[in-house]
């Protein structure tokens, strides 16, 4: 790597004095994403650049071959796995100057945009436009689409909808070579060959960097309602969700809650949860009033049938506008309330649906081991893109981190975790992105699988410039 000083006027050259940064306190920004991974080491850029234009990031790329100069991608860093995270130092290419909608096509249904565009400008693009973008992440308001495809991101609407892959048309990538190509189009399934779209999505800025999206938009429904169910324990509430499917019911929302978090995201309501209560399941569906109406009874009907009870309207009112995060609900993000002393991290997996209950024992076992029983936050669901059928379950604890050894402790647990799920026959989910939380593990889980990947990345960044050494790259 050259000085900084080299560097720094070399990247000048390309975007202006205006958009390349080496201070300090600048820097600092970047050190840490909204993991705890960032805790770990440092992980401060020499350099930070933002570009405007698919040329510039060319010429950026090409300078950091030259120069043998890593460069770590960045939307908004609300990552919650470190997976922008300069490990190498090097350069942070902060995406967000390349924020233009470039076109709502209402008659094909799609809108393109720039990768640095928020989820929650895009959604606002499109209704004005008539249109609904569906991808809603509860950090929609920061979070970029560069972001949510890199990181297989979910949405509040995936059940019916799809998650942030599920969107997508087309792309323009910049590859590690400095190359530039572009995969699908307008047209749904304009994708000729193999689909090599897929490579860039959820590849967390590895592969390429993702510059411009082509994405799916839809017709607004009419109305939408929520009702929440509480059941005895999980086992019931995946049960439910199974029969709901069978009952030809599609909703739009299917976020799944342990009796700790339930009370948790209720707590400034303080809207009471039924005592039998131990998970709940919070549905969504959206439509004209009379296919509304009749899917919500059918839910209800369903539900009861393995033990369900309707819970208060309050607090349904409640949970959804805790993971409505939009302009207006800012202040009601739990998240916000919840970071006064602790700081929740988050491990994801995707175990088979018959070993959701053990896989939840194991954690309440294992959080009595390492002393954290009496912490709230814990067990989380999401459905299935497109589907009422669960398949990622989340477990948080929520951390001291002013506390070295309680990260530490973190860490040991993380790892335990992951080890039971690949045990148990599960695996890893890329929901949130891999990076440092469990990039390291992407090797084991992958197999053979591996050296593919790595034989791949060799092709599209054959000098290892991009995200170098983060979501398990470096074995
Ligand atoms: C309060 C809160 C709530 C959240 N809720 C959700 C949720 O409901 N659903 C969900 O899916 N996630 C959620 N997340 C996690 C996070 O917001 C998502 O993973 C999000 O998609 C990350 O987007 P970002 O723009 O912040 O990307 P970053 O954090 O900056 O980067 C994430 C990864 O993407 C890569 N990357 C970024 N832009 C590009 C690009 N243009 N090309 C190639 N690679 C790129 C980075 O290198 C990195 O590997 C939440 C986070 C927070 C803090």
């Amino acid at each position: 790597m050259p000085e900084v000083s080299s560097l720094k006027s070399q990247l000048v050259e390309i975007v202006g004095a205006k958009y390349v940064t080496d201070e300090l306190c600048d820097r600092l920004v970047y050190a840490k994403d909204y993991s705890i991974e960032g805790l770990s080491s440092d992980y401060t850029p020499d350099i930070v650049v933002k570009p405007g234009s698919t040329d510039e990031i060319v010429r950026i790329v090409k300078l950091a071959n030259d120069t043998d100069t890593p460069i770590y991608t960045w939307g908004a860093g609300t990552s919650m796995s470190g997976n922008p995270l300069a490990v190498e130092h090097g350069i942070v290419l902060d995406m967000k100057r390349t924020n233009r909608i470039l076109d709502i096509d209402t008659a094909n249904l799609s809108i393109s945009v720039e990768a640095g565009v928020t989820m929650d400008e895009a959604y606002h693009a499109a209704r004005e436009a008539g249109v609904f973008f569906t991808h809603h992440p509860e950090s929609s308001l920061s979070s970029t689409i560069g972001g949510a495809l890199s990181c297989m991101g979910i949405s509040i609407y995936g059940a019916k909808y799809g998650y942030a892959f599920d969107q997508v048309l087309g792309l323009e990538v910049v590859l590690g070579t400095g190359e530039v190509i572009t995969i699908g189009g307008e047209a749904y399934l304009s994708i000729a060959s193999h689909n090599l779209m897929n490579l860039f999505l959820g590849a967390e800025g590895t592969l390429g960097i993702i510059t411009k999206a082509i994405l799916k938009v839809y017709p607004p429904p009419a109305m939408r309602r929520h009702v929440s169910i509480g059941f005895p324990d999980v086992q019931h509430a995946m049960a439910a969700c199974k029969r709901i499917h069978s009952a030809g019911c599609w909703p739009e929302t299917v976020y799944g809650f342990d009796r700790k978090s339930l009370i948790q995201y209720m707590e400034r309501e303080s809207t009471p949860v039924p005592d039998d209560v131990r998970f709940a399941f919070l549905f969504g569906y959206s439509g004209d009033p009379d296919i509304v109406e009749t899917g919500l009874d059918v839910i209800i009907r369903c539900a009861s049938e393995h033990g369900g009870q309707q819970l208060p309207t309050a607090l349904t009112k409640m949970w959804w506008e805790s993971v409505n995060i939009t302009r207006e609900t800012f202040d009601k993000s739990n998240f916000a309330l919840s970071h006064t002393e602790y700081e929740p991290d988050l491990i994801d997996a995707c175990v088979p649906l018959s070993k959701f209950q053990e896989f939840t024992e194991y954690y309440e076992k294992l959080k009595v081991e390492f002393g954290w029983d009496d912490r709230n936050f814990g067990t989380f669901i999401v459905a299935a893109p497109r589907g009422p059928i669960p398949f990622a379950i989340y477990f948080s604890v929520p951390i001291d981190t002013r506390l070295g050894d309680e990260v530490d402790k973190w860490f040991e647990f993380k790892k335990r975790m992951y080890q039971k799920s690949i045990e148990i026959g599960g695996g890893l989910s890329e929901a949130n992105g891999m990076g440092l939380r469990s990039g390291p593990w992407a090797k084991e889980y992958l197999g053979n699988a591996w050296r593919l990947l790595k034989g791949i990345k060799g092709v599209v960044d054959p000098n290892d410039i991009l995200n170098r050494n983060n979501r398990g790259f470096d074995q």
